[in-house]
């Protein structure tokens, strides 16, 4: 029988403990907001080709510039913990890891390689989450009615630190293992789940099918986000953020200004797509500089297209810097008040 590691069954207990023992490593940070580390991955070799290391690199530049602008740590993990879980299952013991060794922090915010924050004034609501260790993207009816394989999206997700969460991981890792484990759970998936290919045992299904057969155990604390895109798919923003930007403003992090876009099917880091390569890169390099134009606008500067790595000033130089960052923090309060 596989498992993680030891047992841990009183951990929200031991939690405690630690945090009333290290005040000055409160779970709460910020303006009383819960500490949340966000954690990311990348394979420990290089991509196929040189292309996929420049748009992880330019993913991962993204993710350093909204976790800055919004008070958060930052992991990027290349080592696989474990050898039995690779690929997509490699998250598992890494989240598990990091919420063992971080007890000051509250939430751990699981975000794929290949999604790109586009929404750089958008806050997590957390206040909502209160009650729930578990925040997913996806779609009520397509999990219950359907029990579509794509009806909630794994790539991004966050976990409370706690007990309940441990727990979790348990019991979503067992298809997991490299082997029989993996191809045994591939088909037990296919045949479970609406719309899903025959391949091996993935996360995503794995979660889904987990949350359908034992729905009266883990759904109470499960919020399903459905009122903005912690996961928004590629195809259809990509080609729509120029009129995003006639018509909308940051903040709102819905399909009128996507908070993540996601680029679900490209593996651009590796050899096979669902897409073909040149699409997935486009739309990357349209994604990055959309979200890049929102952090540059504090320096002063903005890509002259979205299609540009190259930028232009946009205010003037001989301003006073700090005239222009009251103009800048005056255009997030109006953001944050819609
Ligand atoms: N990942 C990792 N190490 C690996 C392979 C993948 O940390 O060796 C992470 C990476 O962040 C990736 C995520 O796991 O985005 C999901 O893996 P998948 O193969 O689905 O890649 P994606 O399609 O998201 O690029
Ligand atoms: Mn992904």
């Amino acid at each position: 029988e596989y498992s993680l590691g030891p047992k841990v069954s009183d951990w929200d207990a031991q939690r405690q403990e630690w945090l009333s023992q290290h005040p000055d490593f409160p779970s709460r940070g910020a303006r009383g907001r819960p500490r949340v580390l966000l954690v990311t991955g990348s394979p420990p070799g290089p991509c196929d080709n040189p292309a996929g290391d420049h748009y992880l690199l330019k993913a991962t530049k993204n993710k350093i510039d909204y976790c800055r602008l919004h008070g958060m740590d930052i992991v990027h993990n290349m080592a696989h913990l474990d050898p039995e879980l690779t690929g997509y299952w490699s998250k598992i013991p890494l989240v598990r890891r990091l919420m063992l060794a971080h007890p000051e922090v509250e939430w751990v915010w699981w975000v794929d390689s290949d999604a790109i924050f586009t929404d750089m004034a958008f806050d997590l609501p957390f206040s909502r989450y209160e009650g729930h260790n578990l925040v997913i993207h996806g779609y009520p009816d397509l999990l219950f009615e359907k029990r579509s394989w794509i009806s909630l999206n794994a790539g991004i997700f966050l976990l409370r630190n706690c007990q309940w969460s441990l727990d979790l991981l348990d019991a979503w890792v067992p298809m997991g293992p490299k082997g029989p484990s993996r191809v045994e759970g591939g088909k037990l998936l296919r045949a479970s789940l609406t719309g899903r290919p025959a391949f091996d045992a993935d996360d995503q299904s794995a979660l889904i099918h987990l949350l359908l057969v034992d729905k009266d155990r883990w759904m109470d604390k499960v919020h399903i986000e459905t009122e903005f895109y912690l996961h928004g798919f590629w195809t259809g923003l990509v080609d729509k953020y120029e009129q995003m930007m006639e018509e909308h403003h940051p903040g709102l992090g819905d399909d009128r200004w996507p908070f993540i876009t996601h680029f679900v099917g490209c593996k651009t880091c590796g050899r096979y797509e669902d897409y073909p390569l040149d699409r997935c890169l486009k739309g990357m390099e349209r994604a990055f500089n959309f979200a890049d134009n929102q952090v540059l606008r504090l320096y002063g500067f903005q890509h002259r297209s979205l299609v540009s790595a190259k930028v232009r000033r946009v205010t003037d130089p001989r301003a006073n810097p700090l005239d222009a960052k009251e103009a800048a923090l005056k255009m997030d309060a109006k953001f944050e008040r819609v």
